[in-house]
């Protein structure tokens, strides 16, 4: 299987070691990529440090020239990236799989692509002048996790690149050869050192702690999980380095009594088991009100029994194997520990190598553990409520708050009900559906910072106020 090489000063790096990735459909290898050490991360901090003062000196139009460009070379590559996702994260290349990954990844670098800062004139008169200007923050050291790894990079890439920052970019070990193609790509239009990429196995030396605590890197965007997020959170103290940190969901949705079981069911299914539930803003609980809580669960079972689940390379999957086997794990464990407190509608038990079945689990409450914890896989508890004040009152009873959902007829009971959840997006008979010109992030322990439209952008700028 291929080796994907690193990039660093615009160079290919193999490192002294290499790592093996592995195919979670089939157990093989997908691929391999350099096991990289501290020297490394030091070389591709200094070329994007020595990078920096030619990038940032750039004209806004000649930075979005080069943008469009690098935009244009990742659409060509779209169909091979996709590939690549599929052979290492498992998703299928149909559905909401790689091709649709890369049709966003595209969409969002193009997008972000057309943004700009321009100055802010505060004041303009006898008194003075007074400017408000925004300037890149340096070198951004971009963490990315396994679920969508092309996507989430170009999240924290492009705007970073937009407004004329350098970046060094570490993928998950458990996918890192789509990104380091990626990177491959883009660097056939970016000036040499503009955008590195390092890969560890994380087996010893962790490459993603040693960038949170590098004294050459301005700031870190990250993308992961709650306790990484917090010691990120520690060792970016040492520098001051400036932080975005989208981190996990436990996302609530609340079925009020006069939503149509048969329309949404769909929008339930979806908003659960996209990219097989390993996604940060997926619907994780339900709470259906007691009048329509059978139909509910009904139509979302007979939804959900036609989805084919299999090898995402075959064109007939639409959903594929749990990504690595400690998520596996952590999933058998909390849905065996569900079926005992509750009753399962679908699915419930685990299927060959990392294949799990879309599960449905209702008679749950919170305090049962596949309720309360973020289990990031293909199952979903239903609990049944009878007074809409104590659906919101659970669905906020977690300390996460990236995203909510509530499903009606009623378009405006739905959005008082909206403005009641904590959380930093509320979808209306939907959920998860984001947008490049809409603010992504979340609140309470999912993180703070947003992604995103204009003030994603202003994420990756400190502002400098001149007084003439
Ligand atoms: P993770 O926290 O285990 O790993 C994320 C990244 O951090 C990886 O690249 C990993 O190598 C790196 N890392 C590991 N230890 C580190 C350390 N000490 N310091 C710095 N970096 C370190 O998360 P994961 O398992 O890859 O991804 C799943 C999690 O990501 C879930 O909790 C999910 O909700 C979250 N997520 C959040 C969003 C969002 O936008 N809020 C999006 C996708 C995923």
């Amino acid at each position: 299987m291929a080796f994907y090489s690193a990039t660093i000063g615009g160079t290919s790096v193999a490192g002294e070691a290499d790592f093996v990735v592995t195919n979670p459909a089939t157990g093989q290898e997908a691929g391999r990529a350099p096991n990289l050490g501290a020297a490394d991360l030091d070389r591709a901090v200094d070329a994007a440090r020595a990078a920096f003062s030619g990038w940032s000196a750039r004209s806004d139009s000649e930075l979005q020239r080069i943008c469009s460009a690098v935009t244009s070379r990742i659409e060509e590559h779209a169909d091979e990236l996709a590939t690549i996702i599929t052979l290492e994260q498992g998703k299928p290349l149909n559905g909401l799989g790689s091709r649709w990954e890369m049709g966003g990844t595209v969409a969002w670098a193009g997008y972000t692509t057309g943004l700009s800062l321009p100055v802010k004139v505060l004041q303009d008169n006898a008194e003075g002048r007074v400017e408000l200007h925004r300037k890149p923050v340096g070198v951004v050291g971009s963490i990315t996790p396994w679920n969508f790894p092309v996507m989430i990079a170009i999240w924290h890439i492009m705007p970073a690149l937009r407004t004329g920052n350098t970046v060094v970019v570490k993928p998950s070990p458990l996918t890192p050869l789509s990104t380091l193609r990626l990177v491959e790509i883009m660097n056939e239009v970016l000036p040499p050192g503009v955008l590195n990429v390092v890969t560890s196995d994380d087996k010893g030396f962790n490459l993603g702690a040693a960038m949170a605590a590098h004294p050459g890197i301005n700031k870190i965007v990250f993308t992961g999980s709650i306790a990484t997020g917090q010691k990120v959170m520690q060792s970016a103290a040492s520098n001051m380095k400036r932080l975005t940190l989208e981190l996990g969901g436990n996302d609530a949705g609340i079925v009020l009594p006069d939503a149509d079981p048969d329309k949404i069911a769909e929008g339930l299914f979806w908003g659960a088991f996209i990219n097989n539930g390993q996604t940060c803003a997926a619907l994780k609980r339900l709470y259906v009100h007691e009048s329509i809580h059978d139909a509910v669960c009904e139509a979302l079972v007979a939804y959900a029994r036609n989805i084919p689940v299999g090898n995402g390379m075959e064109e007939t999957s639409i959903l594929g194997p749990v990504q690595n086997r400690m998520q596996f794990e952590k999933l058998s464990r909390l849905v065996a520990d569900a079926a005992g407190r509750g009753k399962v509608l679908l699915g419930g038990a685990p299927g060959e190598g990392l294949f799990f079945p879309p599960t449905i689990v209702a008679g749950l409450s919170n305090g049962d553990a596949l309720v309360d914890e973020e289990q990031f896989g293909p199952a979903l508890p239903v609990i049944k409520y009878a007074d809409v004040d104590d659906a919101v009152r659970m669905a906020n009873d977690s300390p996460n708050g990236l995203g909510g959902s509530v499903w009606s007829s009623d378009i405006s009971a739905a959005k008082a009900v909206a403005a009641r959840m904590e959380c930093g997006s509320v979808w209306i008979n939907k959920h998860g559906a984001i947008q490049p010109n809409a603010p992504f992030g979340g609140v309470k322990a999912s993180g703070f910072g947003v992604e995103f439209a204009e003030e994603g952008l202003k994420e990756y700028t400190d502002i400098q106020v001149i007084f003439a």
